[in-house]
């Protein structure tokens, strides 16, 4: 029975003013892609298809199929500001993108990947 009298001691010393009220629980509406980046996400497809449209991989990993499927990201892709900087992209193939992904040393020594911040990861 000791959490019941507790849960009564609180409640009267709530009452009382003693400790703040308990906080009503907000139902947060929790968007699965914010309207923002579904824009970026749309603007990006738009933008980088002819990009890589028809043209042959950039990268041509051991691994190369010659055809470019999609865009790498030079410097990654983890801010939408980065995600549609034409600057660093190239035209890849998909098995390239994962070589690089599996294999950054050999992507940092041709350039196909560039260190976001060198201060840091600078070895
Ligand atoms: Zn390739």
């Amino acid at each position: 029975m000791q959490h019941i009298s507790k849960y009564l001691e609180e409640r009267r010393r709530r009452m009382l003013g003693l400790i703040p009220p308990k906080e009503p629980k907000m139902k947060k509406p929790i968007k699965k892609v914010s309207d923002k980046r579904q824009a970026q996400n749309k603007e990006y497809s738009k933008k980088s298809r002819p990009f890589w449209k028809g043209k042959g991989c950039g990268i041509k990993s051991p691994e190369c199929t010659g055809k470019a499927e999609g865009i790498h990201h030079l410097k990654g892709k983890n801010t939408p500001a980065l995600l549609v900087d034409e600057r660093f992209w190239m035209a890849a193939c998909n098995r390239c993108n994962v070589y690089v992904e599996e294999h950054p040393q050999w992507a940092y020594e041709r350039g196909f990947k560039i260190k976001r911040n060198n201060k840091n990861t600078e070895q």
